[in-house]
This record gives structure tokens, sequence and C-alpha cells, in this order.
């Protein structure tokens, strides 16, 4: 219980550059040997800089790198880097691309870094039935390349250019997720290598059916597991028709309430949108000016509608009324694939562009969700706790870090820094990405109490503090709250069934 109770953000805020353990750490040379014997010795690696580069992921924890990373081939060999190193008492860490938000890859306790991205096969593509099978090193990307010419596509599209299997771990989800479900809606059968090294096919090997009944749910246990339980070797993934035409369009908003409204009202007239994201007007501007972009600065709907030439009509009507009845305006409608490609590109860039805003500071993402209902309630009150925690400001004001002790800038920093609100409003979802100044201690812990407050408020609105990024390593205070004592109970018992060392990707989740 005592580990339970610890700050929410334990661990925050000494990252990348700086690495707790500075030495190669506990392995004995014998054990390096064995890991070589296994991978081969290419594969296997102790160097002070690529250890540091496998200790954390696109978050603000801090910096925790293993004590050497290997990288396997195949899941023949998974298995038995997993039987060496839980034999010996060793942590095993899975990492994919490293982009998580939460520290998932920081290794806590030391340990070995299984790097699966060498294993980047697509195994087996069944058109017919929609559904591919792919090793953990494909990328979301690299899939829907490979998928082009046969009709199909996977829709599911984090920022990132993230692994497949990554994105199981965590029970990734995107700008499509409104439409075509998340990753826990879209994967049917996973490849498990267990922490002994026991194969496990989630589903019963080679099968890919999209419903059962048959006992437990164990792919279910394992999407969102976020390496804790085992490491996922291969995934079968559902597929869908590419659309016959596509629409995509953006339209601006008085106020945050009138472009929740919107969303809550497109949804409550049964459109079948594929994409609704929100921006605030501090997002907007961000993507103006990073992605070369010209809209109007306000709160902001992004929109993507998917069907027959017929459909899409229809859906675009409905969809203007309800906007224009909200106070909407603004329109700019992108068929052509060029020009929707050039939008989503720059929505999907929407944290880059956040970080150009405010050179050599680093974001922090909230990850809150709650049910659609309570939307326009939880981000008007956010816009305005920003305000009151001088943690966003006007865009048009670059601010250098530091300046907000006091140097020069000081005056315009009394806004605060340039924090912006983006979302898959249509899921219920949506980040607030603070930028925070390294060296400003006081900036930091302001951060991170705005952040549990954010999280708390969606709590008590019957939501959740984490919709897509996991829990890592800063959100498990948040979620003993969130599933109550039973509930954490019950997750240590299984999580002490399959780990019972407790050696897979310690000190995460629970
Ligand atoms: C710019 C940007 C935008 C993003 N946008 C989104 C978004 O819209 N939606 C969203 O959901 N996320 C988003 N993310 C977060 C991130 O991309 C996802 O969490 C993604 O699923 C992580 O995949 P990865 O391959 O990088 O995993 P990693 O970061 O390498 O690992 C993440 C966790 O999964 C575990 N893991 C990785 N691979 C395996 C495996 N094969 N078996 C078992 N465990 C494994 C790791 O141990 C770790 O705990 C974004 C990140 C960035 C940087």
């Amino acid at each position: 219980m005592a580990n339970l109770l610890r700050p929410a953000t334990w661990g925050l805020f000494s990252w990348r550059g700086y690495c707790s353990r500075g030495t190669q750490g506990r392995l004995s040379a014998g054990f390096v040997e064995a890991l070589k014997a296994i991978v081969g010795s290419p594969h296997v690696s102790t160097a002070a800089v690529v250890r540091e580069q496998h200790g954390h992921d696109e978050s603000m924890h801090m910096c925790q790198p293993p004590d050497a990373v290997v990288w396997p081939q195949n899941v023949e060999q998974v298995s038995q880097l997993a039987a060496l190193c839980y034999g010996q008492g060793v942590p095993i860490i899975p990492f994919g691309t490293g982009s998580g938000l939460e520290g998932g890859v920081c290794a806590v306790q030391g340990g070995v870094c299984v790097n699966l991205i060498r294993m980047d096969r697509i195994l087996e593509l069944n058109p017919e039935d929609f559904s591919v099978v792919v090793e953990p090193g494909v990328t979301r990307k690299a899939l829907n390349t490979h998928l082009r010419d046969c009709g199909l596509w996977f829709p599911v599209d984090p920022g990132a250019d993230a692994s497949l299997c990554g994105m199981a771990a965590t029970g990734a989800s995107g700008t499509n997720s409104v439409r075509y479900g998340t990753m826990r809606d879209n994967v049917l059968n996973l490849e498990v290598v267990l922490p002994g090294g026991r194969q496990l096919h989630t589903a019963g090997r080679g099968r890919r059916f999209w419903k059962s009944a048959a006992g437990y749910n164990l792919t279910g246990l394992f999407v969102g597991s976020e390496g804790t339980l085992g490491l996922i070797t291969a995934a079968t993934l559902r597929l869908h028709p590419v659309p016959e035409a596509t629409v995509a369009a953006t339209c601006a908003f008085p106020t945050v309430q009138a472009a929740v409204d919107s969303t809550v009202h497109i949804l409550q007239a049964a459109v079948p949108v594929a994409r609704i994201e929100f921006l605030d007007e501090v997002m907007m501007d961000a993507c103006n000016r990073h992605s070369k972009l010209n809209c109007y600065v306000a709160p902001t709907l992004f929109l993507e509608f998917h069907g027959s030439e017929q459909a899409l009509a229809e859906q675009v009507q409905r969809t203007e009324e309800v906007i224009r009845h909200n106070g909407g305006s603004h329109f700019s409608w992108a068929k052509e694939a060029e020009e929707r490609s050039r939008l989503w590109a720059a929505r999907h860039s929407a944290w880059y562009a956040s970080l150009a805003l405010r050179p050599g500071c680093k974001g922090y993402s909230t990850d809150v969700c709650v049910p659609i209902s309570r939307l326009s309630e939880i981000l008007v009150q956010t816009k305005e706790d920003l305000e009151a925690w001088r943690l966003t400001g006007s865009a048009s004001l670059p601010r250098a870090p530091g300046a907000g002790r006091g140097g020069a800038g000081a005056a315009a920093l009394s806004f605060g820094p340039p924090g912006t609100v983006v979302g898959h409003v249509g899921d219920g979802n949506f980040h607030c990405i603070l930028l925070v100044d390294p060296e400003d201690p006081e900036e930091l812990l302001r951060a991170q109490a705005f952040a549990e407050q954010l999280g708390r408020r969606a709590l008590a609105l019957h939501g959740t503090c984490t919709g897509e990024h996991g829990i890592g390593l800063g959100k498990r205070q948040l979620l003993l709250e969130e599933v109550g004592v039973v509930g954490m109970e019950t997750m240590r018992q299984l999580k002490a069934t399959l780990d019972p060392r407790g050696l897979m990707n310690p000190g995460k989740v629970l």
C-alpha cells in the first residue's frame, strides 16, 4: 500500500540528458555473454549512450537507463531472453519506438531492455477476413504503406509513428477512434512471451475471429498492460475498407463551449463522423505557425467524413447545420488527398507545434477522458484553470525559458507560458500540453499540481485519468482512486499470477 500512496507524479522532471545511473549496473560479464549467446553479439549493447537512449520516452519522466539493451530477431530468442532474465532475477523492460508519454520504458530497477524493433515483418495478410498479423517492430505507418494497394487500412493513429505492439501495450487511440475504435477494439489476437519464457496466444494460436464467448478475455487483459505482464511478439489486427470518398473540414467557434456543444450535437444527430478533433485558440495559433496553415485563430474543430459520395453530402449538410446553429464560422473544406493530408499532418504535429512555442521547454501532457455529456463542463473549467494556474497565455508572445522568474520578458509572462489544449473530443478525451521550463522548479510543481487536480476532476465526473497514454509511472495514485482498493487488489493478484517475481517492467501501473 505504501507504494500506492506515492505522489501521483513520482519520478518526474529530470528527463533525458540526466541519468540516475551513470555507470553500467549490476549485470555480470557472464550474464552479458549469455545474452550475446541468444541474440548474437551485434544485438547486445551495454554502452552508456545506448542505455541512456533506452532509459526514457517522450515524457518528462526522469531518464533511468537499463543495464543492457538487446535486439531479438524472432520469438524464440525473446522466449530464451525472458527465461534467462527471469531465472536470474533480472528485470525485463519491453521497448517499441519509445514514443510513450508516461515513462513506461524507464528502467526504474535497471535490468534488460528488450528492443523489439528489429522484428519488423508483416507475417500474414488476410484481406478477405480484414485482418493482418504483424511483428512488434512494425509501425502504424509502415503497415498502412504495405496495405496501400489492397483497399484496406488500419485506422488507429496516435500522433507518433509508434509500433503497433507498443500501441497494443498502451491501449492507444487516435483521431479516427470516434468511428473505428481504439486498440482495444482492433486487436483480435496477441502472441505474448510470458515472464518465464512460455508463449501464449491470447485467443488461441492462429485465430482471427471477430467475436467470441470462449472463456476469459485474455486479449483484453494484455491490451493496455504496458509491458507489465509479458512481451507482445505478434499482434493480429482488424483492418477496415478504405472509404469510397473522404472530405475534411475545419471551422472556428466563438467559444470553447460552442465547439464542444457542436461535437455533442453532431454525435447526438447520429452523424457517423470519422474524426472530430478540438484545438483551442492557443493550439490553433501554434499549428498555423508550425505547419504553415492559415486557419482563423479561435477554438476550432477539425472534422473528417468517410462514405459514399451521396452519404458524404448528407453528413456534411447535417454537420454544417449543427455547427451554424452553435455559432460556428470560417468553414474550410478539403476534398483533395493532398490538402487533407496537410491538415491531418498538422494535427498530428500538434505536440511539436506546442513545443515550438517555447523553445528549450519540455512538454507535459494530461490525458483525461470523461463521458461526453460532461465534456463541455470540464473543458470550460480547464481553460479557466489554465489561466488561474498561470499555465497558459497568448501564443503570439514567444517566451524564453527562465523569463518567468523576472528576467527580460517578465511582463509578457504575467499570462504564463503558452499551454495548449487539443483533444479527441468525439471520445470525450483531451490533452493540455503544458510547456514547462526545466530550470524552474516552481513552474514544474505548478504543472504537476494542475495535472493532478485535472485528473481528480475527471474522476469526479465519472471519467478516467487516462484515455490513451496509460498509467506508466506518474498516474498510479490516480489509478487507485479510479478503480478503488478492491480493483487495485484484483490487478495486483493478476500481476502476481503471471509475474510472481515482479520482474516484468517493474514500477509501472501498480
Ligand atoms: C507526438 C506524439 C503524439 C502522440 N499521440 C498519441 C495519441 O494520439 N494517442 C495515443 O494513444 N498515444 C499518443 N502518443 C503516445 C505514444 O505514441 C503511444 O503511447 C504509443 O502507443 C507508444 O508506442 P511505442 O511503440 O512508442 O511504445 P514505447 O513508448 O516503446 O512503450 C510504451 C509502453 O509499452 C510497453 N511496450 C512497448 N512495446 C511492447 C511490446 N511489444 N510488448 C509489451 N510491452 C510493450 C513499454 O514497456 C512501455 O511500457 C503520442 C506520442 C507522441 C510523442
